[in-house]
């Protein structure tokens, strides 16, 4: 077994949500601007194949644009990046439709449905859009059905759109908890030169620790259909593995990229420090700042200190304003602090359900939000 085999197949086979970024390159066939339906097909048969061994995959694909090129009236040899912003946003209206009818096909035979999620980067970002996004994906994963997640190009101004997916699918990865993010892109990983202009470069099959110094090994974006390049997935890379999310780049320009790595193919790993739940608790411990406060019984406190969430039967008192999302501190009846944690409801809302059993939620509120007021996940306790 070479060093490869060992770390690739291990890698897939050790986690269990796994963010699979399909480029518009791989997608769409550069001699007719269609999809490449017999690929997607082979694609859709290994995630079939990783669903069928308790796999949760979630695929990031590019491809509407380049894919709404033909129907928009544009020749589908100009390339994406070359086309006016107004004619990208409604190649990828047009676009979209395409990719997911293509999609749609290639996992019909496996009884599989997929479905669409168009994010802005705020979608990711700000805290509240997060956790409904996070929400929406992970009650689709557990109703087996496969996310297939684009950018939202359409209403994505250029300030403030990623460009590229594979900062959307590093974020979506964070988002999600995922333990693996697979980059296929037009190469197998990341060299110490560009091996196209380089005989001499070699392949990097692990990236122990992600460093900016790595950025100089990168080139811009190839000529054809990509968009990222290689510096691109260098900043994915960053924001995977410092949440916790490890990230492989491998190549996709065989029928069936996932099965190959499965068997030893070669790829470029991106290790994340941290398991993505313990990232996540570092961040919401550093990073987040508490906008009010629940004081919680000591029945509560105790369901806390055993790694439970906080449900609303527990909380005495609800201070400050806040929307759901922000940070709140989580203090016991003597004022002392136990935890921060993120909310799944609001102050307002908070204060309406407060000492009520879960079940009576959708009661008080005429809708729910889920049983916890903070999910454990969201929780960390204070030493
Ligand atoms: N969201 C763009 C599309 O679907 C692609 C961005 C990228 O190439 O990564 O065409």
């Amino acid at each position: 077994m070479t060093p490869s085999e060992t770390t690739n197949n291990t890698l897939i086979n050790e986690s269990n949500r796994i963010v699979i970024k399909i480029g518009s390159a791989l997608v769409t066939d550069e001699k007719t601007g269609k999809a490449k339906q017999n690929w997607l097909n082979c694609v859709a048969a290994d995630i079939s194949y990783l669903k069928s061994i308790g796999k949760e995959v979630v695929i990031v694909s590019s491809g509407a644009i380049a894919l709404g090129r033909n129907a928009l009236g544009i020749d589908y040899t100009n390339r994406p990046s070359s086309i006016p912003l107004e004619q990208k946003q409604a190649a990828a209206a047009l676009g979209n439709v395409e990719m997911t009818r293509a999609y749609a096909q290639a996992f019909a035979p496996f009884n599989h449905q997929i479905a669409l999620i168009l994010l802005s980067p705020k979608d990711t970002e700000v805290r509240n859009s997060h956790l409904n996004a996070r929400a929406t994906i992970n009650t689709l994963l557990i109703k087996g059905k496969v996310p297939v997640i684009n950018e939202n190009d359409t209403v994505s101004t250029a300030e403030i759109r990623f460009g590229d997916n594979d900062r959307l699918a590093a974020r979506v990865a964070q988002m999600i908890g995922a333990d693996l993010l697979i980059q296929l892109s037009t190469t197998d990983g990341l060299y110490t030169a560009d091996p196209t202009q380089d005989d001499s470069a070699q392949h990097i099959p692990v990236v122990e620790d992600y460093s900016d110094d790595l950025l100089k090994m990168a080139g811009d974006a190839p000529a054809g259909l990509s968009t990222g390049g290689m510096k691109s997935k260098l900043e994915a890379a960053r924001i995977a593995t410092m949440a916790g999310v490890t990230m492989m780049i491998a190549s996709g320009k065989i029928d069936n990229p996932l099965k190959a790595l499965l068997s030893g193919a070669k790829a470029t790993v991106f290790k994340a420090a941290d398991k993505p739940l313990t990232a996540r608790k570092k961040w919401i411990s550093s990073h987040v700042k508490a906008q009010g406060a629940l004081i919680i019984d000591e029945g509560a406190a105790q369901a806390l200190h055993t790694g439970k969430s906080l449900l609303p039967a527990g909380v005495a008192k609800v201070e400050g304003d806040f929307i759901m999302g922000d940070a709140v501190a989580i203090r016991d009846m003597d004022g002392h602090t136990l935890a921060i944690g993120l909310m799944n409801y609001s102050a307002n809302e908070s204060r309406l359900i407060l000492g009520h059993k879960s079940a009576d939620i959708s009661d008080v509120l005429g809708y729910s939000r889920g049983d916890t007021l903070i999910h454990r996940d969201d929780l960390v306790l204070q030493a």
